[in-house]
């Protein structure tokens, strides 16, 4: 059917040495960005997304008709959770590797919608999972976790040996349960699978429920910032994080992913098993971040200083990346001044225009 060719020519790498993905989450912020940079390179890439209205769907909508269209990758539209359409893709394409970058994202909404975050944190990655396991051969699979897992931990940076049992969030508590699961997918079926922790991305196309993208949308409405300090007026501090660089560190990991080695043979157990912290080693107080945004829209923000609520929000992050560096050749080159000048150049282009409406 005309479907399947779109998915059959979308999969097709440009050489023989490509990988062909499948990059779920593809309408997302970091997928369509990996989506189309895989793409770009002469990868074969498929996106999968649900388009579900966490925030915005015409924003999704446009990442795809901006980014994913034009560099000619092709979008299902469908659930991870689906393992009937999981079946037919792998049954249509063999993909050599998975992209797993779908999920309820955000730490705030979690007390909300709850039950969201097990069905497309957990759920949908154990369906993944599941089926791949069951293709031969086994794609190796890269996924997104989270630098929320380091939770309360108070040494930093975070460094993947800490501990990570103190989730802050039920986000962080499902990132970390995909840890634990694909550790027993990895252990079990030999599926060689490697998280990485993003620690804060930020940049052009981003999410609006991320508080530098909703700060320069209530700065240049003139609206108050509500900007939270730590217990005992501590600043509070993220390690931002541009998108090309995260990117470049998730292409780095397909691409140093050892393939899985399956259940039946002898190298059970030996399949790759990686967790790698991918931050930017630099981090920033958010009150740094309000007077960055002031500098670049010109405006003044009415700050109104409240004390951090218990609300699934970690006082500070800030990534060891040695192990990233070693293993991915990871060097995050773009500090958060070059990229926040991007990002708003971006949302006045995007909401300026014919967007101006929607808000
Ligand atoms: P995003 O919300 O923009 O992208 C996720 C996409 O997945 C969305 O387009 C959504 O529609 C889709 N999706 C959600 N559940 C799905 C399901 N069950 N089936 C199919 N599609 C589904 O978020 P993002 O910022 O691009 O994040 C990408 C990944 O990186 C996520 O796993 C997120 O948890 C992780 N992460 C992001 C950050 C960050 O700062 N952006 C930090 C740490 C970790």
């Amino acid at each position: 059917s005309g479907w399947e060719n779109q998915v059959k020519s979308s999969a097709k790498p440009r050489s023989r040495a490509g990988h062909t993905v499948l990059v779920t989450g593809a309408a997302g912020f970091v997928g369509s960005h990996a989506s189309v940079a895989l793409k770009r390179r002469g990868d074969g890439v498929v996106g999968l997304d649900n388009f579900n209205s966490y925030y915005d769907v015409n924003l999704k909508k446009a990442r795809k008709s901006h980014l994913l269209d034009r560099a000619g990758v092709f979008v299902v539209e469908g659930d991870v959770n689906d393992a009937v359409l999981l079946r037919k893709l792998f049954g249509i394409v063999h993909f050599t590797h998975v992209l797993h970058l779908a999920a309820q994202a955000g730490v705030r909404y979690a007390m909300v919608n709850p039950s969201s975050y097990i069905k497309s944190n957990v759920n949908a990655f154990v369906n993944l999972l599941e089926v791949s396991k069951s293709i031969n051969p086994q794609p190796a699979i890269v996924w997104a976790s989270s630098s929320s897992v380091y939770g309360l931990n108070s040494k930093v940076p975070f460094s993947e040996k800490d501990r990570t049992d103190q989730p802050a969030s039920l986000y962080a508590a499902t990132k970390k349960a995909g840890e634990e699961i694909a550790h027993t997918y990895n252990h079990i079926y030999g599926l060689s699978i490697t998280g990485l922790r993003f620690f804060t991305v930020y940049g052009p196309w981003g999410r609006p429920d991320m508080a530098y993208f909703f700060f320069t949308k209530d700065i240049l409405k003139r609206r108050p910032i509500s900007v939270f300090e730590g217990p005992d007026h501590a600043t509070v501090s993220r390690d931002f994080t541009y998108i090309d660089d995260i990117v470049k560190g998730c292409l780095s990991a397909l691409d140093t992913a050892k393939k899985s080695t399956g259940s039946g043979g002898k190298k059970k157990g030996e399949a790759q098993f990686r967790i790698i912290n991918l931050g930017n080693t630099s981090p920033v107080s958010v009150n740094k971040l309000v007077s960055i945004l002031e500098k670049l829209l010109k405006v003044k923000a009415k700050k109104k200083v409240v004390l951090m609520p218990r609300n699934g929000d970690v006082p500070f992050t800030h990534a060891n990346i040695t192990l990233a560096r070693k293993e991915l050749g990871y060097r995050p080159t773009t500090d958060l001044e070059t990229g926040l000048q991007k990002f708003v150049k971006w949302y006045l282009d995007y909401y300026g225009g014919k967007k101006k409406s929607s808000w």
